[in-house]
């Protein structure tokens, strides 16, 4: 019997074969998907399902899948807005995140949470502190999580076996890779070209090789760092110094590539590094344009991000696809760049494969895990209907999702979520992080 079916659906499944359906049905059980098709097959037909769910031809796509975020920064979402990237993080983020507890950023962590799975993210990569911590926390809530904590080695006489991100990618790697049957991933993480140096990256990457991890990096985020780099490093770009030192040789997902050179791109792909576009955060730090369409054409991996919240301001990945879609075109001056459908494809399929799930979600097709979203089209901005790719690429956003599955199992239905309770964190967030922003404890 299945667990649950949902019919007369418009279903975007992403699959190469069929990538829409009209008015279909997807039928899910023990967490997978097992069939997606125009009608429910005859072996189905008659043993029913613990639970219908009647779409009305809303449409029905995979998770949204968010390749960079740093959760817990939306405990800042608003604090420090409109500087310069050096001085807003060094001067403004640093500071509070040196003060921030371990409390106040668990408090980050499930307000995070309620935004994403209420705005249709079912997993994402995520990169900062006390994440063994998180990972509790995820595993509660039904998510699917990716988990790094970037190691930042600034002082010269850096000791990293007393180092909290080192320690923190042991116990990740320890007691939560692969924890909730696959729902949890440990990711290997260097922050930056520009916070440390490369004797630091052959460490964090040799626990990447030897643990078969993504390395999660921030990289060419803004002209100065790869500027600065290139000074520091004989003429190299972050790309090339990273690649030398062997860090793209096993999968990784590099954040922004804002300000890459030719010859960063094809590196990139010949390694196979994903690259995760964060349109909005790049916009808002005025830090440039990824130059997603030439990174499409050379065969890179594209996947979305949000950042986090404090250079967002939000977890909604819409924004981020139509962005995604339209600075492609207004900067290339060709509206046939990145359609709907590519803009799409880097928030699912994409941002699987940058997670290393990429036989697992991203995709609606019988044999992955259930993790898929609904969008309710029953109100004007989404009327009428003549392309669901269209109309949740361009038209949709985060509080259109009436529906999140996770494995099967609903997380969000209807301005409620069933494994968190966001009232209460955002009363957790006020209590334990807003004093602490605003520097009163
Ligand atoms: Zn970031």
């Amino acid at each position: 019997m299945l667990d649950l079916l949902i019919k007369n659906a418009n279903i975007i499944t992403m699959d190469e074969l069929s990538p829409v359906i009209r008015g279909g049905s997807v039928g899910i059980a023990g967490g997978k998907l097992v069939f997606v098709s125009e009608t429910v097959p005859e072996a189905f037909s008659h043993e029913g399902a613990k639970r219908t769910i009647d779409a009305k031809g809303n449409i029905v796509m995979p998770g949204l899948i968010n390749a960079h975020a740093h959760t817990a920064m939306c405990v800042m979402r608003g604090y420090a807005d409109d500087y310069r990237l050096d001085d807003w993080l060094f001067n403004k983020i640093f500071p509070i995140e040196g003060r921030l507890t371990r409390e106040a950023v668990l408090a980050g962590v499930r307000l995070g949470i309620a935004e994403m799975l209420a705005s249709g993210t079912t997993s994402y990569s995520d990169m900062y502190s006390n994440q063994p911590a998180a990972a509790e926390i995820i595993l509660e809530s039904g998510l699917r999580a990716n988990l790094s904590n970037g190691i930042i080695a600034l002082s010269e006489d850096f000791d990293i076996e007393a180092d909290r991100a080192t320690k923190e990618l042991a116990a990740l790697i320890r007691d939560w890779h692969g924890a909730g049957n696959g729902r949890i991933r440990a990711d290997a993480s260097i922050h930056a070209e520009y916070t440390s140096p490369p004797w630091v990256w052959e460490r964090v990457h040799a626990a990447a090789a030897e643990n078969g991890l993504v390395t999660h990096i921030h990289l060419c985020e803004t002209a100065k760092e790869t500027a600065e780099c290139m000074e520091r490093h004989g003429g190299k770009t972050p790309v090339e110094i990273f690649s030398d030192h062997g860090i793209f040789d096993t999968p990784a997902a590099a954040a922004h590539c804002v300000h890459l050179t030719e010859n960063d791109m094809r590196i990139m792909a010949e390694k196979g590094v994903s690259a995760v576009h964060c349109p909005v955060s790049n916009l808002k730090l005025a830090s440039g344009v990824a130059n997603v369409k030439r990174m499409a054409e050379l065969g890179i991996n594209l996947a979305l991000g949000t950042d986090g919240c404090a250079s967002n301001n939000d977890h909604d990945l819409f924004e981020e696809i139509k962005l995604a879609a339209l600075l492609a075109k207004g900067t290339s001056l060709d509206p046939t760049a990145v359609p709907a459908y590519e803009a799409l494809r880097m928030a699912t399929v994409g941002g699987a494969k940058a997670q290393g799930r990429e036989n697992e979600v991203g995709r609606l097709k019988p044999g992955f895990e259930a993790d898929l979203i609904m969008l309710d089209v029953h109100k004007p901005r989404l009327q009428p209907l003549f392309d669901p790719v269209a109309a949740a690429a361009y038209a949709a956003n985060g509080s259109d999702v009436c529906l999140t599955v996770v494995r099967g199992k609903v997380l969000y239905e209807n301005g409620e979520w069933t494994t968190i309770d966001a009232e209460k964190a955002i009363a957790e967030v006020q209590r334990v992080a807003v004093p602490i922003v605003l520097g009163k404890k």
